[in-house]
């Protein structure tokens, strides 16, 4: 059974005091009453619309009839539930139709869908579209693209990738010209027609909503017709399915934007995922070919509009990743409670006389269970805290919101980037836990671990994640970045030595954070980056077990010394569990960082 809701509650109000933010401004229509009004809404759609259909939308993958994407009748209808929750403009100001509730509030109701079904999907892809357009957009395009997106009308994408360029944005190639004389004197924005290719657009293509609203990256030539090389060329365009006039009404003229093909995913299968052309011509509109787009902010600052909404897009990948794992490790635990196999060892070896055991009684699914639940829990822990820290930038004094923002920047790719690779490690024990059943489409464990396996591919690759962390984040601004989260780190040890029971890990975690910061160091001793970010992966991997075990440890501070109830008993030994065998793997990883060992850089290619 699902100890979701409780662990949401505990982590929300006994850790985090996310009911304080009540007492701020912007949030004071809030009470604690209206946040769990919220919960049991989401967590009734998630278990009414989505759990049920986890399965069918994963065998019955989105259909390309050659003009139509066809998904499940189940989708549409978890997609018409969650718009009707108005959980879309969850978080936006009263006066274009949002609840104005705390971010923090908003994240943890998203892990009912997630967990239930994460490729029906909720908002995040609109949701973050649509929160850009507010930053950057005019006046015309907020009102005409963004309220329609968050009213549900429309849905929205992000097309960054192209076939030629992942990871590497900078050699994005779809081209954006000038669409006529007036082209500037268009009241949705500059108005441009794009030619290029978007690959791996999710959502890019189906019936949801009446629009789809294309955010696309793309590059203006120079006078001379050559694209601007590096990330500065690129420009930011929306780039709507079916053109809208100035009141965001359909025009009953489709852009030319052509489907080519649906891609065959691993897992995440209840979400479209589409090569789109842009501009080839397949449907000219207004007389010619190219697809029409209005420029969002200035060219040239596509990418940095685009960054604008990155903290919260990660931090939606990490939940996204440890919902799935959380998923796993509800339904491995069920199972180990239930399946009888084997005998305890006693002193005198096995009794074959006596009956089998139910398998939770063996230490080794103990290991596996306590495995999964100390990497998922503790990374919930770190998502929401992240969460909170995205409010306290928003609604928080001067000083603490800029130190939110800073210890954001240092967090962000360890919450995109841990659970994504921990808790799809916990999906892989989930597997374990129920044997040769858990290798099977009879129950949904593979399901989740197929699923979770994107994680550490979009959004930013673990390998990008990680140069990202040691490359540029924990050297910012002159390294205050991590100075403030050791900061945090040991004001947590602080408090926790003081407790006879936790002064153990206070010390352990003393211990990781001064490895941690000497291997920061040692790593950027000959100040060049290809020495330093050659072992950036390990780097991020023992950085993230310093980031949970001090989540960890923090959660801890907020239970009683005595724990009397089961649930905090087995936050205590989940943390004890992360402490005694997950920490001490933080030196072994650091190794090699610390030494700038080259033995990955040097390997000739031939040798391989
Ligand atoms: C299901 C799915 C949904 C997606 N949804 C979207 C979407 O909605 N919109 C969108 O724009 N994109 C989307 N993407 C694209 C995704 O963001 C890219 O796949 C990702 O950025 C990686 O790009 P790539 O696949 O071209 O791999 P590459 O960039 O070719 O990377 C391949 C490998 O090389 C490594 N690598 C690359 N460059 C470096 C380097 N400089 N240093 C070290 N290692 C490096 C990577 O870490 C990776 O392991 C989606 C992808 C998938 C699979």
């Amino acid at each position: 059974m699902s100890t979701l809701r409780p662990t949401l509650e505990f982590l929300l109000y006994d850790w985090l005091h996310a009911d304080r933010l009540t007492e701020r401004p912007r949030f004071a229509d809030h009470s604690r009453e209206t946040f769990g009004a919220v919960l049991d809404t989401c967590e009734r759609i998630a278990r009414e619309k989505y759990a049920p259909f986890n399965r069918l939308v994963d065998t019955e993958e989105p259909r390309f009839d050659g003009e139509r994407v066809i998904l499940p009748r189940a989708t549409h209808e978890a997609h018409d539930a969650y718009v009707a929750s108005g959980m879309l403009s969850a978080a936006q100001d009263y006066d274009i139709g949002g609840m104005q509730l705390p971010y923090t509030i908003e994240a943890a109701a998203g892990t009912f869908f997630t967990t239930a079904s994460v490729s029906i999907g909720g908002g995040l892809l609109t949701i973050g579209n649509a929160n850009l357009l507010l930053a950057h957009g005019t006046e015309l395009q907020k009102r005409v693209f963004a309220l329609n997106e968050f009213s549900g009308r429309f849905s929205g994408t992000m097309c960054l990738s192209e076939p030629q360029a992942g990871s590497s944005l900078s050699d994005v190639a779809t081209r954006a010209t000038p669409d006529g004389e007036d082209f500037e004197g268009d009241p949705l924005g500059p108005r441009y027609r794009l030619k290029g290719n978007k690959m791996w657009i999710s959502a890019g293509e189906h019936e949801l909503a009446e629009n789809i609203v294309h955010l696309v990256l793309a590059k203006i030539p120079g006078a001379d017709g050559r694209l601007v090389p590096g990330t500065r060329g690129i420009s930011l365009f929306i780039v709507p399915k079916k053109l809208v006039d100035t009141e965001g009404r359909l025009t009953g003229e489709r852009n030319d934007i052509a489907l080519a093909g649906l891609n065959h995913k691993l897992g995440w299968r209840g979400t479209t995922n589409t090569l789109l052309n842009f501009g080839e011509g397949r449907y000219p509109v207004r007389g010619a070919p190219g697809a029409i787009g209005y420029l969002v902010g200035r060219p040239g600052e596509g990418l940095r509009c685009m960054f604008h909404m990155m903290n919260e897009a990660r931090i939606g990948i990490g939940l996204a990743a440890t919902s799935l794992g959380l998923a796993g490790y509800y339904a491995s635990l069920e199972y180990a409670r239930n399946r009888p196999q084997g005998r305890p060892v006693g002193p005198a070896g096995k009794d074959p006389a006596q009956p089998q055991v139910r398998i939770i009684e063996h230490a080794d699914i103990k290991r596996m269970l306590l495995g999964q639940k100390s990497y998922c829990e503790g990374a919930l822990a770190l998502l929401l805290q992240c969460a909170r820290l995205v409010d306290e930038q928003h609604t928080g004094a001067p000083q603490a919101a800029d130190e939110a923002r800073l210890l954001l920047e240092v967090l962000t790719p360890v919450a995109k980037s841990w659970p994504s690779e921990f808790c799809l490690e916990a999906n892989s024990l989930a597997i374990q836990i129920l044997g040769g059943y858990g290798y099977t489409r009879d129950f949904p464990v593979e399901q989740y671990w197929r699923d979770n396996r994107l994680n550490m591919i979009h959004e930013g690759t673990h390998g990008i994640q990680a140069a990202d962390l040691l490359g540029r984040k924990v050297v910012m601004e002159g390294g205050k970045g991590l100075l403030l989260l050791a900061g945090r780190v040991n004001a947590t040890i602080e408090r926790a030595i003081q407790q006879p029971h936790l002064a153990q890990h206070a010390n352990a975690l003393g211990q990781a954070l001064q490895q941690v910061g000497a291997a920061t160091k040692a790593a950027w001793a000959t100040g060049n980056p290809a020495d330093a970010l050659a072992n950036a992966v390990p780097y991020m991997q023992a950085f993230g077990h310093l980031v949970i075990a001090w989540t960890w440890l923090d959660v801890l501070l907020a239970l009683p010394a005595q724990p009397v109830q089961a649930q905090d008993e087995g936050r205590l030994r989940a943390a004890r569990y992360f402490f005694h065998y997950e920490l001490p793997k933080i030196p072994a990883w650091l190794q090699v960082v610390q030494t700038r060992d080259a033995t990955c850089a040097t390997m000739p290619e031939d040798a391989f």
